[in-house]
């Protein structure tokens, strides 16, 4: 059935069951997101999403309100803009000012509202975290100084990788997102498949094969498909003058558990001088041969020998 109402003047018409964000992005109206994702379940936590109701009494989270008939919305209104002011200060006060190294820079979601409210680091000041970088794996670096807490990782990991690594530990100001007993992921069962880091809205979780090499407005974008199995998952590959330097899995992929093997198998046919593969051997990772990274040594070795016959 049909609904019609009213976002900031416009007359929209949208399927019952529709939410409010997603009714504003059909007509174009942009209502910033942290944890929002189409390929998950709602979870409606940031709350930057805020809008306001005609004769609701609070304001209410977009991402998770259903439209209703004759509803009036109001998604820039002085109280809108205000919350979203006041989450997004709340967040720059416990966290690094970092914009000027951060991979992120220039795709940062928590970077484009800051400028978008005009919020500056500083404005009022906090405890913050001091959490040591992990960097002990050669595909992934965590820095949860750097997290908004938004539960994206989790939730992509446990939803759509079926994997179930992540977790929130701890409570109020030391709440962490991290795998059971605050362990790294070399020391988890994370497969470093990187669906995680696809999905961060900003520079907690960071490809290490691909840093340094290029800010994200220089580079062109493609999506392939991985050809290592059967299930042909997507993947985004991204060059700079011709020169392939990431490849990433492109959220919301195909809806089915990726693998590390995709990742650094499309990195061996795309990159120009792909960096050595690593396999992880206990909590050990190990400079290994491209044959072995992709699982291919018995196939290789069957070719071998029928030729040697
Ligand atoms: S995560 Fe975003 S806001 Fe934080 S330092 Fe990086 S670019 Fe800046
Ligand atoms: S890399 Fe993959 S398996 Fe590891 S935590 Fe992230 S989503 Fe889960
Ligand atoms: S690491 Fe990134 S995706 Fe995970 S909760 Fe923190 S900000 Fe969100």
């Amino acid at each position: 059935m049909a609904v019609k109402l009213v976002i900031d003047g416009i007359n929209v018409e949208v399927q019952d069951g529709t939410t409010i964000l997603e009714a504003a992005k059909s007509v174009g109206i942009n209502i910033p997101t942290f944890c929002y994702d189409p390929s998950m379940e709602i979870y409606g936590g940031c709350r930057i999403c805020v809008v306001e109701v005609e004769r609701a009494r609070t304001l209410v989270a977009s991402c998770t309100m259903p439209v209703s008939e004759g509803m009036v919305v109001y998604t820039e209104s002085p109280r809108v803009v205000e919350a979203r002011k006041s989450i997004l200060t709340l967040m720059l006060a416990n966290h690094p000012n970092d914009c000027l190294t951060c991979e992120k820079a220039g795709v940062c979601k928590l970077q484009e509202y800051a400028y978008r409210y005009e919020v500056r680091f500083g404005e009022i000041t906090g405890d913050k975290h001091s959490y040591e970088i992990e960097d002990n794996n050669p595909y992934i670096e965590r820095d949860m100084n750097k997290c908004i807490l938004c539960g994206k990782c989790v939730r992509t990991c446990s939803q759509v990788e079926g994997r179930k690594v992540l977790g929130f530990i701890n409570r109020g100001f030391n709440t962490k997102v991290s795998p059971a007993f605050d362990v790294t992921y070399a020391e988890s069962n994370c497969v470093h498949c990187f669906r995680c880091v696809s999905v961060c809205p900003v520079g907690a979780l960071k490809d290490k094969r691909a840093a340094g090499q290029g800010r994200k407005w220089e580079l062109e974008k493609k999506e392939v498909d991985c050809t290592f199995c059967d299930y042909g998952c997507k993947f985004e590959v991204g060059s700079k003058k011709g020169k392939v330097v990431y490849v990433t899995p492109k959220n919301p992929g195909n809806g089915r558990p990726l693998c590390l093997k995709g990742k650094i198998g499309n990195e061996l046919k795309h990159v120009d001088n792909p960096k050595a593969p690593y396999i992880k051997e206990g909590n050990e990772f190990v400079e290994t041969t491209w044959p072995k990274a992709l699982g291919l040594e018995e196939l290789i070795e069957k070719i071998v020998n029928s030729q040697a016959r």
